[in-house]
């Protein structure tokens, strides 16, 4: 009877740990599962919505405006090919003449007087600055491509479409030239005008140049090793008018106008301006503005401390 009793018991007791034996394993296979997919579903949203939010908020960030000792400051926009000059800007632009040899050379009015005075402060350090091309109408930009397409049509046996194709590596399209601006020159020397090498840089009236130029409001718009980043190559004689303040500035830093604009935040993403955007309509006579002095005295200084 004890015995039985006994035996009764370890058989409850044996049965009653099965039991919870099988409790305990099947929960410890379900739990597992049901805690997996609380654990990806949650992580996942808030960590790609989050920076999604917060990204762009740095984004929107003005145009730096001009210090307001910088002169001539209309003169700074870009002219390149997501920035064309627009045509009749280009045909209405009230110029003047800067330089008379073989034909008269003109540039803006307002700029004008800045090259004037380059060239007569070069001369007087015996350096003859030779102008060799300066404004361009878009007529006569046009007048190029046209000659340049016929001439490969003619002589190098190429459709109408290839010549114009061909043309349009080596000249800009009418708009995308700088000399439309009225802001450009292409200064070289009697003894130098090569413009199909860059030998003028070897010369001292290159050197010249260099270190006066921004005094006059003028920089090397295509400088060596810049190709990536104007589009052009190196031109030794391509110069232009920017006002002093920023072709000081410019030449200091080492910088083209696209690199420069770029870091104004002055650029979209396309490489278009949206500051300093080349005005619609060229400035009639009674708009233009009193050009300011050119520094003559801190020229004079230079010029006396170089002899
Ligand atoms: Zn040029």
């Amino acid at each position: 009877m004890n015995t039985k009793k006994t035996n009764g018991v370890q058989i409850f007791v044996v049965y009653a740990l099965a039991m919870f034996l099988c409790v305990f394993v099947l929960s410890r296979i379900f739990t597992p599962k049901t805690q997996a997919l609380p654990e990806t579903e949650p992580v996942d949203p808030p960590a790609q919505t989050e920076p999604a939010v917060t990204e762009p908020e740095p984004e929107p960030k003005g145009p730096v405006e001009d210090p307001a000792d910088a002169d001539n400051t209309w003169a700074m926009f870009l002219v390149n090919n997501e920035n064309p000059v627009p045509q009749h800007y280009s045909d209405d632009l009230e110029t003047e003449v800067v330089y008379s040899s073989w034909k008269d050379f003109y540039m803006d009015s307002r700029a004008a007087p800045y090259m004037k005075q380059m060239i007569a402060d070069a001369e007087e350090d015996g350096i003859y600055l030779v102008v060799y091309s300066a404004y361009r109408s878009a007529a006569y930009q046009q007048s190029i491509i046209d000659s340049s397409v016929e001439d490969r049509m003619a002589n190098r046996g190429m459709s109408e479409e290839e010549a114009y194709e061909d043309t349009l590596k080596e000249v800009t399209l009418p708009g995308c030239s700088e000399h439309q601006s009225g802001l450009a020159a292409d200064i070289l020397s009697d003894t130098n005008s090569d413009m199909d090498t860059d030998s003028f840089k070897d010369t001292k009236e290159y050197e010249w140049l260099i270190e006066h130029a921004p005094e006059y409001g003028f920089i090397l718009r295509y400088p060596q090793g810049k190709q990536d980043v104007t589009g052009i190559i190196y031109e030794p004689w391509h110069f232009r008018f920017v006002g002093v303040y920023y072709a000081k500035l410019l030449t200091e830093q080492g910088l083209t106008l696209e690199e420069f604009f770029a870091q104004q935040n002055w650029l979209d993403e396309d490489g278009k301006a949206v500051y300093h955007i080349c005005p619609e309509e060229p400035p009639s006579s009674d708009d233009i503005e009193e050009v300011p002095d050119i520094p003559e005295e801190d020229v004079i200084d230079d010029e006396v401390e170089e002899i």
